[in-house]
């Protein structure tokens, strides 16, 4: 319901990521009236990370989406492999896992949060309005009633039972109600950047290890995508050393594709993306939830982010279908969805941690030769063991499945 720059509705999300839009989509389903916020002007963001877990293709297979989501352009990534020198170690393998699809899809951000919304719009109660940045809270007798946002035409006051904080690792939602993340630090930033491919190179995803050098290359189809790791804070003196020294870089650890490294012609051609693991010790308030990085920003090890945004957007739905369809949910309820999800998320981030400063970050500082650790030798070696990582990253803990009763809605 609409009056001038105010509206009223049932549920308002702050944030068209995995997480807002994924929610939205649900609580349409559900029929609830439900509007998602996003401030950009379309979902195109170079840096969001493109690897669409088992997990969540195993949601769009629950929501009877996974025909049409695969019919989207993507690659199918059934094993990991990890270089490290001159040698190939192969240290995951997805092809045994029990969920409908056994690969992971690498496939753009946008695309995959463009078919959600073009989904969702078919459902009468679900609205997203771009360009729209939630900047404030409406706070009355202690409780929240909705929010307030910036518009092309102004000022907008939404005023909701529920307000969900979707808004990632910066968000202004967690700020505005005061809730502070507790920081776990990282040793690490992302240098992001692409290089041409040649019809002779491999496809598959790897990690490429030697002392000093940490690189990740996901094929796309018709170019590489790579993650260069640097030192936390290292690429200011990237920077002073010049572009000519980090192809230099590049080229010493680019292996197949060392020949390429000439076509980044300056540091415009690269994006610098800090890394952060946080995690709110309050996710709610009463009228309010936050979740996906807006509760817990989550490290690109693994590249778990999207697929954890996406599990708790489902177990929000889960939880509070029921309740939302009559009206506002209790506090108690809210805190539902930290309880269920905050075990799965705590565990993920400490084994991200583990792996920043026990793996990548030693391997930065390295000098001399790298030796294959004894873990890396027994997954190359013991084919099936492979299959546990694959089912860390894949799966996860405690996976989220859509309520039978949720998905009869939407029939
Ligand atoms: C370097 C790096 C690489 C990564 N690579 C991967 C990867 O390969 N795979 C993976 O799964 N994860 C990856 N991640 C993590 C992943 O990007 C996040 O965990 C995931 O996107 C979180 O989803 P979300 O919906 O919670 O938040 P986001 O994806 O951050 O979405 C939040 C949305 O809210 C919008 N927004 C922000 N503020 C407002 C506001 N005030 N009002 C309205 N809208 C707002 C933003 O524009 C954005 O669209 C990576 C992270 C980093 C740092």
């Amino acid at each position: 319901m609409s009056a001038g720059h105010a509206l009223t509705t049932r549920c308002v999300i702050a944030g068209g990521g995995p997480a807002g839009m994924v929610c939205g989509y649900l609580l349409a389903r559900a029929g609830i009236e439900v509007v998602v916020l996003e401030k950009h002007a379309d979902f195109f963001r170079d840096f969001r990370g493109d690897t669409v877990h088992p997990s969540t293709l195993q949601v769009f297979t629950e929501l009877g989406l996974i025909d049409e989501f695969l019919a989207l352009p993507h690659q199918e990534v059934r094993h990991l492999h990890m270089d490290i020198g001159a040698e190939r170690f192969t240290i995951g393998d997805f092809t045994h896992l029990p969920t409908h699809c056994k690969f992971i899809a690498l496939m753009p951000q946008w695309d995959l949060l463009d078919f959600v919304a073009r989904k969702a719009s078919a459902f009468p109660h679900f609205s997203l309005r771009m360009q729209t940045k939630a900047t404030s809270l409406i706070e009355e007798n202690g409780e929240l009633r909705g929010l307030r946002a910036q518009t092309p035409e102004g000022e907008l006051e939404i005023r909701a039972d529920l307000v969900i904080g979707a808004d990632g690792r910066h968000s202004t939602i967690r700020e505005r109600a005061g809730f502070v993340p507790e920081e776990f630090g990282s040793p690490i930033d992302v240098i992001w950047f692409r290089l041409p491919l040649n019809a002779s190179d491999p496809t598959e995803p790897v990690a490429r290890l030697a002392a000093g050098r940490f690189l990740v290359m996901l094929y796309r189809g018709d170019y590489w995508q790579c993650a260069f790791v640097v030192p936390k804070d290292g690429f200011a003196r990237i920077e002073r050393e010049g572009i000519a020294a980090l192809r230099a870089r590049l080229a010493s650890i680019a292996g197949f594709a060392a020949d390429r490294v000439n076509t980044i012609r300056s540091f415009a051609d690269v994006s610098l993306l800090t890394v952060t693991v946080d995690r709110l010790t309050q996710w709610a308030k009463p009228g309010l939830l936050c979740i996906g990085d807006a509760a817990h920003a989550m490290s690109p090890v693994g590249g778990v982010g999207i697929n954890l945004a996406v599990q708790d957007a489902v177990a929000t739905a889960n939880l509070l279908w029921k309740t939302l369809k009559r009206g506002r949910p209790t506090l108690e309820e809210l805190n539902g969805v930290q309880a269920r999800r905050e075990f799965p998320t705590r565990l993920t981030q400490e084994a991200q941690v583990l792996i920043q400063n026990r793996v990548v970050a030693p391997t930065l500082a390295g000098e001399g030769e790298l030796k294959p650790p004894l873990a890396v030798k027994l997954l190359d070696w013991f084919p099936l063991l492979r299959r546990l990582p694959a089912r860390l990253v894949g799966i996860g803990v405690r996976p989220e499945h859509v309520s039978k009763e949720l998905l009869r809605q939407g029939r």
